[in-house]
């Protein structure tokens, strides 16, 4: 620890929050994955950790009566991937925590601590913004609810104001049945993603019926757009509104160079991983509509 530097386990929230809400140079501490490497490398020196480690669970995956799945925001990513209660699109979440860094990451990292982090070529905020999540938050001014497409701001930023901490991630039911793909292109096995796709496809009878892809790495917050989604609601899936789809989306994208790909590289590759997923999550409906079992 830093000099001057202190640690306490509160056990309620309301005790975390409000000694958040009075230092804003205070942080908590998740899976430290991220904050004590940043530490570690001199970008942070927070005055006290305030571990969320005792409050009660917090880290509780739970499938709720309407359908909808519950997930604690120190639930660590091992648990998300191998839980068994998501259905149809509600799966994106299990799919992206099994390809996130390597099995020492998914034991120590949780899904509250990754988006609070709000590194754009993480696995989750693209993952809970496809599943259309919401992210329950607390503060000591009281407690609110933020759609995950709003709760990304900027690089390694989130809407949380000082004082709030996120409680719970809410991925809603999916009626049509979707099935899901994320692809994700890394430089190397166990590294964050160079660009990223998160696909659900839910087709009945030929058409779509469901259709959300979001695409991270690419700019400060996952990219998404609802309105060029909806263009394919009630078609059959054409190559061509796939082509015209990621043309669209590449206007809203925003990326950097750095040691994992060029802004260039990273635009040529967004227009494939995404065809690419839906491909698959097509094959996946087919197999699904015939009866059989993946
Ligand atoms: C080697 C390595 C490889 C990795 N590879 C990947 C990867 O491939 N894909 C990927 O997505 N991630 C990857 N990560 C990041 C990993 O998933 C982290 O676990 C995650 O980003 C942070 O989670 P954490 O629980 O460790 O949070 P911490 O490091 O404890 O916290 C991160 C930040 O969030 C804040 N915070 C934590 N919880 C809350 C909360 N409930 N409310 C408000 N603020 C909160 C903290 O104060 C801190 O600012 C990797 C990390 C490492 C070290």
């Amino acid at each position: 620890m830093g000099p001057g530097m202190t640690f306490s386990e509160p056990e309620t929230l309301d005790e975390v929050c409000s000694l958040l809400s009075k230092d804003p140079e205070a942080r908590c501490l998740a899976g430290g994955a991220s904050l004590v490497a940043m530490m570690n490398a001199g970008l942070l020196a927070p005055t006290q950790l305030i571990s969320l480690r005792k409050i009660p669970d917090l880290g509780a995956i739970t499938s709720m009566p309407d359908g909808s799945v519950k997930i604690g925001a120190m639930a660590r990513h091992n648990d998300v991937a191998a839980f068994s209660g998501f259905l149809g699109a509600q799966r994106i979440i299990s799919a992206a925590a099994c390809r996130i860094g390597h099995p020492a990451i998914r034991n120590m990292g949780t899904i509250g601590g990754s988006i609070c982090h709000a590194d754009p070529s993480a696995d989750y905020p693209t993952a809970i913004t496809a599943a259309d999540a919401v992210v329950s938050i607390l503060g000591s001014e009281g407690a609110r609810q933020v759609a995950a497409r709003d709760f990304f701001v900027d690089w390694l930023e989130t809407t949380l104001e000082q004082g709030e901490i996120a409680v719970s991630v809410t991925i809603p039911p999916d009626p049509s049945n979707a099935s899901v793909h994320y692809e994700k292109f890394t430089r190397a096995d166990g590294d964050f993603a160079t660009v990223s796709v998160a696909a659900c496809l839910g087709m009945s009878d030929g058409v779509v019926q469901t259709f959300r892809v979001v695409v991270g790495g690419v700019a400060e917050k996952p990219v998404r757009s609802p309105e060029d989604e909806a263009v394919f609601i009630g078609r059959p899936l054409k190559d061509s509104d796939i082509v015209e789809f990621s043309a669209a989306l590449e206007a809203l994208c925003n990326p950097i160079d750095d040691m994992r790909g060029s802004a260039d590289y990273r635009l040529k590759l967004m227009p494939r991983l995404i065809s690419r997923a839906l491909k698959r999550a097509q094959a996946d409906q087919l197999v699904s509509d015939s009866g059989e079992t993946a």
